[in-house]
């Protein structure tokens, strides 16, 4: 029986994950739980798992959380700093599945303590790229990439080496919008519907704005150094291929498989073993056809932004990740017209000079929190 931690439990990571532990209760001790304010979801998932603590990240909701888990023996905390604490537990694996940078500080926590962490949690690894690999190094940790085309890479580079690698290709639906024409008028319900993978709202309208291939070609750069320049981006609606490597003898490897992030998420459970999961055999004569296309960097500019703030590095990659959370939730919010989201994440990086590149945890905190303020002044002038 293996211990695990599954942070950012209520969310549709989260979720799945629990799906897939308890298909294989026998294999697991659940040890910490972890969500945003969603104290009922947190509490019923603690007690069905007999989780050892619950924390809720905003401490708004202990009394709620403490009460829910009256009699159980659970133990319930609340705030960032019980977050982290709980996060820095030993484990034999974490699952990173909290949405956003809020997520870099419990995954660091997880990573200082030198166990086996399945990120999901792309943005932390945006944000903090060089701090947090360098962490994983230093602390002898290992990271598993969850999100289903790094893993998908992952997986293609099993026996392969990095460096006998030409190109990498990360797939991308192309979002619910991609033949929609005008781009001002859509709804957060237009932009969260995806018509593939059935994801959390911020992810959701990052499939549908590119930003979501942006902060994946910052993450693939981060955990495979093959140089940005041999990391492509083609647009696969049908979402059946989740990533391409190709080697320098011209072969080229992909990963299969349904949208479902099962797949990927039980890829980094068993590592380096196999699980079952219950999905479907792949019928390819059912999907019948696969087609790809170059991204339109005219209408959806999120990649070329990503593609930019990681060629500048330093800063750069933290300062668009916070842009894109405040511009999201602002769109989300009925604030801002979703065309304006890549508009702000443009202005926010060109505005002045950026920080200097973060070297710490604190250091990409601080850049973080000084870019959410530079968006929201944006949006909010005095
Ligand atoms: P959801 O929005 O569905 O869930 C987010 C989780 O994080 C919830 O448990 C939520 O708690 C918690 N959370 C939210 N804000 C905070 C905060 N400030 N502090 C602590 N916890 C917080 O997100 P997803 O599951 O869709 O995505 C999670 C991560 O995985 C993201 O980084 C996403 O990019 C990545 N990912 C997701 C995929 C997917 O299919 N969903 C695919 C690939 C990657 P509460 O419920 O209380 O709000």
């Amino acid at each position: 029986m293996r211990t695990i931690s599954v942070l950012g439990a209520t969310g549709s990571v989260g979720e799945q994950t629990l799906d897939l532990i308890r298909r294989n209760a026998a294999d697991w001790k659940v040890e910490v739980l972890t969500a945003n304010s969603n104290v009922e979801k947190l509490a019923a998932a603690a007690r069905e798992f007999g989780a050892s603590v619950a924390v809720v990240a905003d401490d708004r909701h202990l009394a709620a959380l403490r009460e829910a888990l009256a009699g159980s023996g659970i133990e319930a905390a609340a705030g960032r700093r019980a977050l982290c604490e709980a996060a820095g537990r030993p484990v034999d694996m974490t699952v990173a599945a909290i949405v956003g940078c809020a997520g870099l500080g419990p995954v660091m926590a997880a990573v200082e303590q030198g166990g086996t962490i399945a990120l999901a949690n792309k943005e932390a690894l945006v944000s903090a790229g060089e701090v947090l690999t360098a962490a994983v190094t230093k602390h002898g940790a290992t990271l598993l990439p969850t999100d289903s085309e790094h893993n998908a890479i992952f997986q293609c580079l099993q026996g392969g080496s990095i460096e006998d690698v030409r190109s990498i290709t990360l797939t991308a639906s192309g979002g619910p919008l991609r033949t929609v024409e005008d781009l001002s008028a859509v709804t957060p319900e237009q932009a969260i519907a995806h018509p593939n993978w059935d994801m959390g709202a911020k992810i959701s309208v990052d499939s549908a704005t590119m930003f979501n291939k942006g902060l994946e070609l910052i993450e693939a750069h981060h955990l495979f150094p093959v140089g940005l320049d041999k990391i492509r981006i083609v647009v696969h609606p049908q979402s059946v291929i989740h990533s391409m490597v190709e080697y320098r003898d011209g072969s080229t490897l992909a990963q299969l498989g349904p949208s479902d992030m099962r797949v990927p998420i039980a890829s980094c459970l068993a590592w380096p073993k196999r699980m079952d999961t219950p999905m479907a055999p792949l019928d390819l004569p059912a999907i019948g056809e696969m087609t790809f296309f170059h991204p339109d960097e005219e209408r959806f500019p999120a990649t070329r932004l990503a593609r930019e703030a990681a060629e500048a590095g330093g800063a750069a990659p933290a300062v668009l990740n916070a842009a894109n959370e405040i511009a999201v939730a602002a769109f989300l919010d009925r604030k801002i017209a979703f065309s304006r989201i890549a508009i702000l994440v443009e202005s926010v990086l060109d505005q002045g000079e950026l920080p200097a590149a973060p070297r710490t945890l604190e250091e990409v905190l601080r850049v973080d929190e000084e870019a959410r303020a530079r968006a929201t002044r944006i949006l909010e002038p005095a």
